[in-house]
C-alpha cells in the first residue's frame, strides 16, 4: 500500500532509535553540559522491547515502508541488537537494513551485525585529527578507534561504507581534504552533512554552516568532480564522482539546499515516539498504544491518519520559522537518530 502525506510524499523510510544513551558527546547533537552523568535518561523499561519493534515495523511495511535504519544515540550501545537484527532481516518487504554507529564499538560489533543479516553501515567520522575527533566527540572518541571499526567491518564483509562527516566552521573545514584523500580510491563514500539547527541545545548558527557548495569547489579544484544524475526520490544526499574513477563523494545540503519536497521518512525515538520531521516538537506516542493493547488495525489507522496529515518542510522555510518568537522546543537529535 502507498499513503501519500499532504504533500504527495509516500512513506518509504523508516529510522528507528533504539536507545537515547551514547557513549560521545559531541557538542552539535549532545553538549556534555546539559547530558552529563545526573541526566535523566529514558529508563530501559520505556524502550521499545524487541517484539514491540517488530510488531511495529510489519504495520510500517503494509503501510508501504520498504527501508529501516537503526540509530541511536549511539545504537551499538544497545544490548542483544544481533538478535533485533535478525528478527528485522527476516521480515518481508524490508529491502534495505542500514545502521548508523560512531563507530567506537564497531570493531567488536562488526561480525556479528553482519552475521545477523545487518544490509548497510553508515559510520559517522568528522574529521581524521585526532586533537579536532576528540573535541568533536566531547572528550570520549578517538579516531583510531573508529579507523579500526571501520576496518574490521570491512573484513567481516560490509563492502561499501557510508562515512558521515558533519562539517562546522572554524571546527574541522579545513580537514576536508584529508578525507576526502583517506577514503578515495576504496569502495567507502564520505557523505559530507551540513551543521543543522536540530534541537535546542547546540547554539547552531548560520556562520557556523559551512556550505557544500563552498565543500565541492574545494574537492573539484584537487580531485575533479562531476555529478550522478537520477538521484532515486527519498535520498537526501547529492552525489559526485570522481572523474579519475577513484570513487564517490556526497552531500547533504539540508541547509542550503532543502530536499523537503521527497522527504519519505518517519523517524521513532527509543520509547515509541513517531516523528514526521526531524525538526518536530511533537511525537506521536505508539509505544503507549502498544502497552495499551491496541489492536494492529488501531495503529495502522493512526500511522496512517498521521500520515496523510504531514505538512512538515521545516528545512524550506527555517529562517521564518527560527524567529518566531513562540517557536516550541525541538526533538533532539539524539533522541531521533539523524
Ligand atoms: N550515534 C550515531 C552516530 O553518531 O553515528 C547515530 C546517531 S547520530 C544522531 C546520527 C547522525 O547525526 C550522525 O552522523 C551525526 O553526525 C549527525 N548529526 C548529529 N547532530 C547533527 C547536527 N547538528 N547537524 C548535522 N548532523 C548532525
Ligand atoms: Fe552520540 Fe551520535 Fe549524537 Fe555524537 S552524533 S553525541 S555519537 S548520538
Ligand atoms: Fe524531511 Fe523535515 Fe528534513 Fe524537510 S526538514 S527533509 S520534512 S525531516
Amino acid at each position: 500500500m502507498i499513503i501519500l502525506d499532504a504533500f504527495n510524499r509516500p512513506l518509504h523510510d523508516l529510522r528507528i532509535s533504539l536507545i537515547d544513551r551514547c557513549n560521545f558527546r559531541c557538542p552539535y547533537c549532545m553538549p556534555s553540559e546539559k547530558y552529563h552523568h545526573a541526566y535523566q535518561f529514558l529508563d530501559k523499561k520505556e524502550w521499545l522491547s524487541f517484539e514491540e519493534i517488530v510488531r511495529l515495523v510489519k504495520i510500517f511495511v503494509q503501510l508501504g515502508v520498504i527501508k529501516l535504519r537503526l540509530t541511536g544515540g549511539e545504537p551499538l550501545l544497545r544490548p542483544d541488537l544481533d538478535v533485533l537484527i535478525r528478527l528485522l532481516s527476516a521480515i518481508k518487504g524490508v529491502d534495505d537494513l542500514a545502521l548508523t554507529t560512531n563507530g567506537f564499538l564497531l570493531a567488536e560489533w562488526a561480525p556479528r551485525l553482519k552475521a545477523a543479516g545487518l544490509g548497510r553501515l553508515t559510520v559517522s567520522l568528522d574529521t581524521l585529527d585526532e586533537a579536532i575527533f576528540y573535541r568533536m566527540s566531547g572528550e570520549k572518541g578517538s579516531v583510531k578507534e573508529v579507523l579500526e571499526g571501520i576496518r574490521a567491518a570491512e573484513k567481516a564483509g560490509f563492502d561499501s561504507i557510508r562515512i558521515n562527516a558533519v562539517i562546522q566552521r572554524g571546527i574541522n573545514d579545513h580537514t576536508i581534504l584529508d578525507l576526502v584523500k583517506y577514503f578515495r580510491g576504496t569502495r567507502h563514500s564520505v557523505r559530507f552533512i551540513e551543521y543543522m539547527d536540530v534541537g535546542n541545545q547546540n547554539h547552531w548558527d548560520y556562520s557556523q554552516v559551512v556550505q557544500s557548495s563552498e565543500i565541492i569547489t574545494l574537492i573539484d579544484s584537487y580531485f575533479p568532480l562531476e555529478q550522478l544524475k537520477n538521484i532515486k526520490s527519498g535520498e537526501t544526499s547529492e552525489i559526485y564522482r570522481f572523474k579519475d574513477g577513484q570513487g564517490e563523494v556526497g552531500f547533504i545540503s539540508s541547509v542550503t539546499k532543502a530536499f523537503c519536497n521527497t522527504c519519505s521518512r518517519l523517524r521513532l525515538s527509543a520509547d515509541g515516539r513517531m516523528y514526521t520531521c526531524l525538526f518536530a516538537t511533537h511525537g506521536a506516542n505508539l509505544g503507549g498504544y502498544l502497552r495499551t493493547s491496541a489492536s494492529d488495525e488501531f495503529i495502522t489507522n493512526f500511522i496512517r491518519e498521521t500520515w496523510l496529515k504531514r505538512d512538515d518542510h521545516y528545512s524550506e522555510i527555517r529562517s521564518k520559522l527560527r524567529h518566531t518568537p513562540q517557536a516550541l522546543p525541538k526533538i533532539e537529535m539524539f533522541q531521533i537518530g539523524g
